[in-house]
C-alpha cells in the first residue's frame, strides 16, 4: 500500500480477461481463475502484471507454439505486482497466461469486500483507484483497456450484478455459475460484481436501455425516484454528448456498506443506499437534489471516463470536474424550479476555502501512489475542477464548448486521452486558444484576488482592476501574492437609466482599466457576474457600499457570492467583522433559501471561531444577536407550511430554522423543537421532511438518556436509509457526558456500518460538548478505530479536527499522527494544522472588534 506506483512496461498489453470466480459472502475467503489474452508485438521472456493480497497458484502460459515453461513467479508485495519469469521468449501473436488464486472478501470497503446489513451477508467490488489487483491479478492501470467475460459461482438463492447482462446461468444443486455477455473496452477499475440476497425494482426504460435498482430485501417501494432521475439523466446525456448510451444495461446498486457516494463501474453502478433509496413523500428537497445530481455525475461517466478514460490517474479531475460540472447541467435541464446552480454555490465556497491555504495543490497533480491518487478525491479535484470547468464554458459559449466535447469523445471512445485532447477539440471548435487561458488555472494552486475600484474621472466612468494570489492568511508575505491568471471577468454593470449589462473582459495583466461610458452614467458594478468566474473580488469599500444599498439587483448567486467573498476577505484580514454582520442584516429578509443558506457557514464560523475572543460573553451574546435577527422572520412564517405551499417557501423555513435554531440556539426554538420532535416520532408527516434533520438535531442537543435510546431503535427500525443516517449522526449532537461516550463506543460497534463511522465522528467533533472526550477517544482507541477508518474517509476525519482549537490539540494531533500516519491524509494534516492557525489568528484579530460592534447595538 506504501510503494511507489511503478507502472508497468507498454508491452505486452491485455486484450481480454477471462474470469471466474468462486464468492459465498459468506464465507472469509473466495477463489479465482483468470486467463488473460496478451498481444506479444515482440519476443519477451518477462511479464509483470498486479496482485495484491493474493494467494497465486499453479501459473501456467502457452503461446501459438504451444505451452510454455514457467522459470518463476515472484510476488512483491511492495510493489503490489507479479512478476513471470518464462524459460522461452514468447511468440509474437497472442498467448494466454492463466492464474489461479485464491484471497479474501475483504472488511475494508476496497477490492472484494463484505458489505452486511442485518443478518445478511453480501460481496461487493470497490476497485477505483488501484484495488482491481486485490480481486483479480490484472494490468491494473486505466491505460491498460480491455474486454472481460465474466463468470460467476455462488449459491443458488444469491444475486449476481456484473457490468455486462447474463449470458446464460447454469444450475448445480444449491449451486449456479452465471456466465455473462463480454464487455465492451473497458479499464480494470470500472469492473463490478455484487453478489447477494438482492431485489430488483421494475424495469424502466430509456430508449433501447433498460434501467433497473437493485437493493436489500425489505427496501422495495424506495427505487421510483432513482429510476425516473437516471432516465431523465440518460435522455439528456444522450443528446449532449450525440451518442447513444455506450453499454448494453443499466443496473443502479444500492450496497449496503460503501465508502465513497457512488461509484460509476460501467452499466452496473454503485451507491451508498441513502443516494439510491428514498421515499419521495418524506424525503427533504435537499436530499432528492442530491440524489439527482450523484446519479447523473455517475451517469455523465459513462461517456467521459468509462467510454472515454484517463491515460493515467493525474488527470483523475477532469473525469470528476467533468462529470460534477454536467450533473449540474443535466439536473437543472431536468428541474428548472430546483435552482440547482445555486447549490453549486455552496461547493464553490467549499472549494474556495481549500484553496486559499497555503497547504492547497494545482487541479492537476502527478500521482506516483495509489494513496496520492486516493488523497486527490477532494475538493479542488470535484468543485474546483467544476468551476473551471464552468468558467471555460461560459468563456467559450455553450454551443462551442458541446461541438468541443463532442468531438473528443467521438475521437478517443473505447480509448485514453490526456486533459491536452480535450484542449486540441475545444480549441477547433471554438477557434480560441483554449490551452493558454485554462491551463494556468488547472497547473497553478490557489485562485486571483480581484481588487475592484470603480471612478470617475477625465469624464470618463472606469473600473479599475488588481490582480494577486488570494490566501487566507494575512501573514502570507507579499512576494508569493505575485501571480497572475488569465482572468475572463465577468462585469455587471448597474447602469443609472436602463437595464443592467453584463461584460466579459479577458484580463491577463495584473493591473487592468476598463472604461464603462460616460461618467455619471454607471451607478456601480459587480465584478464576478454571474459567479462564472473562479476568483474573489474584493470592492472597494465605496463601491460596496454602493452596491450594498441596492443589494437585491443582485442575482441570487452574486449575492451568494458576495457572502462568500466577504467572509473570505474578513478571514484574509481584508474585511471587518461589523461590516459583514452589517450585510447580514440586509438580507435578514432574504426571500431566496439557497442565499440565507449561505450565511450558514460564514455565521457558524464567527459563532464558534471569532465569537471566543469577545470577551467572556461573547458567544452567548453573538448568539443572542443572531436569534434575535433571524428568529423574527423564521417566528413569522411558522412551523408549519401552510396548505399548497410552495417549496421555495419551505426551503426558506428550513434555512432561518438552521441559523436561528442551529446556529443561534434560540430557547424558545429549542423548546419548540422538543415538542415538534414528538409529533413527527409519531407521525412522520406531522413535520414538513424540509426541517425534520434540523428537529431530529436540536431535540438530541437539550435531549436525555431516555430520548437518546428513542433515536437508537428508531435508526434500527428506519424505513428509508434517509431517516436512518438522520437519527444516526443525530446521536453525536447530545452534549450530555455519558450519551457522549454512549455514541462514541457506537461507533465501534456492528450499530454503525464502516462508512458511517467518520461522519458520525466528525458530528461528534462538531459538537462542543462531546469534542475533547472524541479526541481523547480516537487516540486511546486508535487500535480498534483505525480499521474503521478507510482510506478514502481518513481525510475527513482528519480534516474534522481543527474544530478542537488551541494550541494545545494543534500539537497534540501533530505528534499523533506523526506517531500513526495516514497515508491517503498527508495533505489533508497539513491543512488542518494549517486551519489551526488561521482560526486561531482570526479569533485574535476579529474577536475585539466583535465584542466592540455587539457592545454598539
Ligand atoms: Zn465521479
Amino acid at each position: 500500500m506504501l510503494g511507489r506506483m511503478r507502472r508497468l512496461a507498454d508491452h505486452p498489453r491485455p486484450i481480454r480477461y477471462r474470469l471466474e470466480v468462486d464468492v459465498d459472502p459468506e464465507r472469509d475467503r473466495f477463489r479465482g481463475e483468470v486467463r488473460i489474452e496478451l498481444e506479444i508485438s515482440a519476443p519477451i521472456r518477462r511479464i509483470v502484471l498486479h496482485a495484491a493480497d493474493l494467494e497465486i497458484g499453479a501459473v501456467s502460459i502457452r503461446d501459438s507454439d504451444g505451452p510454455v515453461a514457467v522459470r518463476r513467479v515472484t510476488a512483491r508485495a511492495k510493489h503490489e505486482t507479479l512478476e513471470i519469469v518464462l524459460g522461452r521468449a514468447l511468440a509474437p501473436g497472442v498467448s494466454e497466461l492463466r492464474i489461479p488464486y485464491e484471497g479474501p472478501i475483504r472488511t475494508d470497503l476496497r477490492g472484494l469486500y463484505l458489505a452486511r446489513s442485518g443478518e445478511r451477508r453480501y460481496a461487493a467490488t470497490q476497485l477505483e483507484a488501484a484495488d482491481a489487483r486485490r480481486f483479480f491479478p490484472c494490468f491494473d492501470e486505466p491505460a491498460f483497456k480491455a474486454r472481460f467475460q465474466i463468470s460467476v459461482t455462488t449459491r443458488d438463492r444469491n444475486s449476481v450484478i456484473s457490468n455486462a447482462p447474463i449470458r446464460r446461468t447454469r444450475r448445480n444443486g444449491r449451486k449456479k455459475t452465471v456466465e455473462f455477455e463480454e464487455t465492451a473496452q473497458l479499464s480494470t477499475y470500472l469492473i463490478a460484481l455484487v453478489v447477494g440476497e438482492l431485489r430488483a425494482s421494475r424495469t424502466r426504460r430509456s430508449g433501447e436501455t433498460p434501467i433497473r435498482v437493485w437493493h436489500v430485501p425489505g427496501k422495495e417501494g424506495l427505487s421510483n425516484f432513482a429510476l425516473e432521475a437516471a432516465a431523465e439523466s440518460l435522455s439528456r446525456l444522450e443528446r449532449y454528448f450525440g451518442l447513444p448510451y455506450p453499454y448494453r444495461k443499466l443496473d443502479l446498486i444500492a450496497v449496503p456498506d460503501f465508502e465513497f457516494g457512488a461509484m460509476e463501474n460501467a452499466g452496473a453502478v454503485t451507491f451508498r443506499e441513502s443516494l439510491l433509496l428514498c421515499n419521495p413523500k418524506q424525503a427533504t428537497l435537499a436530499e432528492k437534489k442530491r440524489m439527482a445530481e450523484v446519479i447523473a455525475h455517475e451517469l455523465a461517466h459513462m461517456w467521459f471516463g468509462d467510454l472515454v478514460t484517463m491515460a493515467w490517474w493525474d488527470d483523475l479531475w477532469l473525469n470528476e470536474a467533468f462529470a460534477t460540472w454536467m450533473a449540474f447541467t443535466i439536473v437543472s435541464d431536468w428541474k428548472p424550479e430546483w435552482n440547482m446552480w445555486l447549490d453549486f454555490e455552496h461547493g464553490r465556497a467549499a472549494a474556495f476555502s481549500l484553496d486559499g491555504l497555503q497547504n492547497t495543490h494545482p487541479i492537476y497533480t502527478s500521482v506516483e501512489t495509489p494513496d496520492q491518487a486516493t488523497e486527490n478525491f477532494d475538493l479542488i479535484t470535484y468543485e474546483k475542477g467544476a468551476a473551471v470547468v464552468r468558467m471555460l464554458e461560459r468563456w467559450l459559449g455553450p454551443a462551442a464548448f458541446r461541438r468541443g466535447v463532442r468531438r473528443y469523445i467521438r475521437r478517443h471512445r473505447e480509448g485514453n486521452a490526456r486533459a491536452a485532447d480535450l484542449w486540441r477539440a475545444l480549441d477547433q471548435a471554438s477557434g480560441r486558444r483554449v490551452a493558454a487561458v485554462v491551463r494556468p488555472w488547472i497547473e497553478r494552486e490557489g485562485f486571483p484576488l480581484l481588487a475592484v475600484e470603480q471612478t470617475d474621472r477625465a469624464g470618463r466612468s472606469e473600473l479599475r482592476l488588481r490582480q494577486e494570489r488570494f490566501f487566507s492568511s494575512p501573514r502570507v508575505p507579499d512576494e508569493r501574492r505575485r501571480q497572475r491568471w488569465p482572468i475572463p471577468v465577468g462585469v455587471r454593470v448597474r447602469r443609472s437609466r436602463g437595464r443592467d449589462r453584463l461584460e466579459t473582459h479577458l484580463v491577463t495583466r495584473t493591473r487592468t482599466r476598463i472604461d464603462l461610458g460616460p461618467a455619471g452614467s454607471v451607478r456601480w458594478c459587480y465584478a464576478n457576474a454571474l459567479e462564472s468566474g473562479f476568483y474573489c473580488p474584493v470592492h472597494a469599500s465605496d463601491l460596496l457600499g454602493r452596491l450594498g444599498g441596492e443589494i437585491d439587483r443582485l442575482q441570487p448567486a452574486e449575492r451568494m457570492g458576495l457572502i462568500g467573498h466577504q467572509w473570505a476577505g474578513l478571514r484574509a484580514g481584508r474585511a471587518e467583522v461589523g461590516d459583514l454582520l452589517e450585510l447580514a442584516v440586509a438580507c435578514q429578509h432574504e426571500p431566496q433559501a439557497e442565499v440565507l443558506d449561505a450565511w450558514v457557514g460564514p455565521l457558524a464560523g464567527i459563532e464558534e471561531t471569532v465569537a471566543p475572543g469577545a470577551g467572556a460573553e461573547g458567544p452567548e451574546r453573538f448568539r443572542a444577536w443572531l436569534g434575535e435577527r433571524f428568529g423574527a422572520p423564521f417566528a413569522e412564517l411558522g412551523w408549519r407550511p401552510a396548505r399548497r405551499e410552495p417549496d421555495a417557501l419551505r426551503l426558506r423555513r428550513a434555512a432561518l430554522l438552521r441559523i436561528a435554531g442551529g446556529i443561534a440556539e434560540q430557547p424558545e426554538i429549542l423548546d419548540a423543537a422538543c415538542e415538534q420532535l414528538e409529533r413527527y416520532l409519531l407521525d412522520r408527516s406531522a413535520l414538513d421532511a424540509n426541517l425534520a434533520g434540523s428537529v431530529v438535531e436540536l431535540a438530541a442537543r437539550v435531549g436525555d438518556k431516555a430520548r437518546f435510546d428513542r433515536y437508537l431503535e428508531t435508526m434500527h427500525e428506519a424505513a428509508t436509509p434517509q431517516e436512518r443516517t438522520r437519527f444516526l449522526f443525530a446521536l453525536g449532537a447530545f452534549r450530555d457526558p455519558a450519551l457522549c461516550t454512549r455514541a462514541l463506543e457506537l461507533s465501534l460497534t456492528d450499530a454503525v456500518p464502516t462508512q458511517d463511522v467518520v461522519p458520525l465522528l466528525g458530528k461528534l467533533l462538531q459538537n462542543r460538548a462531546a469534542r475533547e472526550p472524541t479526541w481523547e477517544f480516537i487516540q486511546t482507541r486508535w487500535p480498534e478505530l483505525s480499521p474503521r477508518v478507510p482510506g478514502g474517509l481518513a481525510s475527513r476525519l482528519v480534516a474534522a479536527l481543527p474544530a478542537l482549537a488551541g494550541r494545545r490539540y494543534r500539537s497534540e494531533v501533530a505528534a499523533f499522527f506523526r506517531a500513526h500516519p495516514l497515508p491517503t491524509a498527508a495533505r489533508a494534516l497539513k491543512q488542518a494544522l494549517e486551519r489551526f492557525d488561521l482560526d486561531a489568528e482570526l479569533r485574535r484579530r476579529a474577536g475585539p472588534a466583535l465584542e466592540h460592534w455587539l457592545a454598539s447595538r
